[in-house]
């Protein structure tokens, strides 16, 4: 589907679609849970997110960290997929593209043709979200591009550099240190803090590519280049053709 296709959607405040979900997020997905929980983004990460900051967590019932009832306790600060969601977003060099996700099972949102895909994603505050996110994409050019300077690929074998990388971004527990990783995820920590999520957005970045160009372990780079591509909604493999 592209954003002139027919869909409309109804929700039913259920709850149902906000379990058993796999939802990651972007460093800027992470800040605006935390503004709309009205907590510093390293307690956001520990209440709300797995994987060093780059997915939703989930409760052992199956249910969203920041489901209670069948409410979103952070609804202004929800994430993309949250947004979107039933449609699912796949992003490619070539644009987005939209699918219409199955519902949730004994869901009792409404599905139709009531208007196209731009007004749902209007009403849901999505290309705003979006646009908040992709500031942060430029950092995996930097990254490749430090990369390119700290590692000589006629002598390391490219291809396995960037599996262990992809292995160990992905990695759900036991990761090694990576303070990019822990910076991307915690922009009051690193004090870049400002009145509001725009501004922090601008300071963050601006600490994130002083950090990156003080990085000398290539290894460090490239898993936080995976990691920071994939929260992004891109295959690992948007880090090889960084530019
Ligand atoms: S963040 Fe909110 S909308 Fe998204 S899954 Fe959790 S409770 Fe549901």
């Amino acid at each position: 589907m592209d954003r002139r296709s027919p869909f409309s959607y109804r929700c039913g405040a259920c709850g149902r679609c906000c379990h058993n979900q796999v939802i990651s997020l972007s460093p800027a997905e992470l800040l605006s849970i935390a503004r709309a929980a009205g907590i510093a983004t390293s307690a956001a990460r520990e209440r709300y997110a797995a994987r060093r900051g780059s997915l939703l967590r989930f409760r052992a019932d199956g249910g969203c960290a920041a489901l209670d009832g069948t409410r979103c306790s952070i609804h202004s600060g929800r994430p993309l997929a949250c947004r979107l969601y039933p449609l699912g977003l796949e992003r490619t060099p070539d644009g987005d593209r939209f699918i219409r996700l199955e519902p949730a099972q004994d869901s009792v949102g409404r599905y139709g043709v009531d208007g196209a895909v731009s007004d749902y994603l209007a009403d849901q505050g999505v290309d705003s979200a979006l646009e908040l996110a992709d500031r942060y994409r430029p950092l995996i050019a930097a990254m490749r591009e430090r990369i390119e300077t700290l590692v000589d690929f006629d002598e390391v074998e490219p291809r396995e550099f960037w599996r262990r990388a992809v292995a160990e971004a992905l990695r759900e527990a036991n990761y090694d240190a990576n303070r990019l990783i822990d910076a991307l995820f915690d922009p009051d920590g690193v004090g870049a803090a400002c009145a509001s999520i725009a501004a922090t957005i601008a300071a963050h970045l601006s600490i994130l590519h002083a950090m990156i160009a003080a990085t000398n372990n290539p290894a460090e780079l490239a898993v936080a280049a995976i990691l920071l591509a994939v929260s992004l909604g891109y295959s690992p493999a948007e880090v090889a053709s960084a530019r």
